[in-house]
């Protein structure tokens, strides 16, 4: 087993881990632990080169300090990438060396699932580190994040229909939902409890079928889905789905979704402002699985009440977000940061 620092400015430490027998060669980045230990997921990918995988890594576990810092979890950001193919590469060997790497560190890094590694690659992992969170709820883990990720959602959906319409209810509503998978489905279903009216598009159509059956949702096909005029849209499938095509296009008044990356480019949402429509970061609003999974580090262990008491905070936290956008005259996602980057500072500055 060989482990080598890789020299990054601005990230506390980033490791190149290799195992010769397992074919292992992975990655992890802690890019900063001012909040607490870094937190965040292990992904395995094809990556053609070591650089493409440092540059996601680098991307991912910095995304997580801003998003635990918004969210208050307590938190640092880190983030482990695995290079290779998980069809062909995954091994218990494999992922007991990467258990090794992840105990090395201590509980500076803590992992979780993500792209391509599910429970069963982390029951693995965890035979030789115990730093490892998102296991089964039987392991007193705090199990599938999915259904906390769509409360969150619902959660920030009414800090923007308040700012919006200066009521949080969703009585009457109209919400479009892109996606209706793990988090989007279950979006839905609470929307739909609390009076909202909700129509849905996904490209797979017997998901889309099933849940209309079920609750009497309205459908549009996911081509002509931004024809809707609605309340609130929310992308819940794929990021990168607002750009400068689909901007303009848009007939809503709020854009609140749990889609990672919804925007393009970050900068275009100047013109999601621009167009007088609010713009929920989207780190912001999906941050209901890493609340709940940070919950399993609390002193006495993971406890579901604790962890819904705690995702509640998302209220608060996007009412503040909207506060900085007004008074600094500028986007919603730059106060977020803004957010982020003050309680990193602060915390520093009182240690
Ligand atoms: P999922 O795979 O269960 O669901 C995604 C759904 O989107 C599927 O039903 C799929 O058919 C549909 N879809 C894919 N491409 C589409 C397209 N072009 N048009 C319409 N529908 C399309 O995934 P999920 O866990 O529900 O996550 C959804 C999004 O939320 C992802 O961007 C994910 O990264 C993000 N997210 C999820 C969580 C979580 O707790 N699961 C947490 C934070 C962020």
């Amino acid at each position: 087993m060989e482990i080598s620092e890789i020299q990054v400015d601005d990230y506390e430490l980033v490791l190149r881990c290799r195992d010769k027998g397992s074919g292992l060669h992975a990655l992890i980045a802690v890019h900063d632990t001012t909040l607490g230990p870094a937190l965040g997921g292990m992904r395995m990918l094809p990556y053609a080169s070591e650089d493409e995988a440092l540059f996601d890594v680098l991307r991912l576990s910095r995304g997580m300090t801003f998003k635990s810092a918004v969210a208050d979890t307590g938190l640092g950001g880190g983030k482990s990438v695995i290079i290779g193919d998980p069809k062909t590469l995954k091994s218990e060997a494999l992922f007991e060396a990467m258990g090794q790497f992840v105990d090395s560190l201590e509980g500076r890094y803590i992992t979780a699932e993500d792209m391509n590694i599910g429970i069963p690659d982390l029951e693995i992992v965890r035979r030789k580190t115990k730093w490892v969170t998102g296991l089964k709820r039987e392991d007193h883990s705090s199990g599938n994040p999915s259904p906390f990720t769509a409360y969150g959602c619902v959660v920030g959906m009414r800090a923007a229909l308040e700012k919006v319409y200066g009521s949080d209810s969703f009585e009457g509503k109209h919400v479009l939902l892109q996606g209706v998978g793990a988090v989007g489905g279950r979006l839905a279903e609470l929307l739909h409890e609390r009076g909202a009216h909700v129509t849905i598009c996904d490209i797979n159509e017997e998901r889309v079928a099933e849940l209309c059956n079920r609750f009497g949702f309205d459908a549009v096909a996911d081509e002509t889905h931004l024809d809707v005029e609605c309340d609130v849209y929310a992308p819940c499938a794929r990021g990168a789905g607002l750009n400068a095509e689909t901007i303009p296009a848009l007939r809503c008044k709020i854009v609140a979704g749990c889609a990672n990356n919804q925007l393009l480019d970050p900068k275009q949402a100047r013109d999601v402002r621009a167009r007088g429509i609010l713009y929920v970061p989207d780190y912001v609003i999906n941050a209901g699985g890493i609340i709940n999974v940070s919950c399993e580090l609390l002193p006495g262990g993971y406890n579901e009440a604790v962890a819904m008491r705690r995702i509640e905070r998302i209220y608060d936290n996007l009412k503040l977000v909207f506060e900085i956008s007004e008074r600094d005259d500028i986007p919603t996602n730059e106060a977020s940061q803004r957010l982020a980057e003050d309680r990193i500072r602060t915390a520093r500055t009182t240690s």
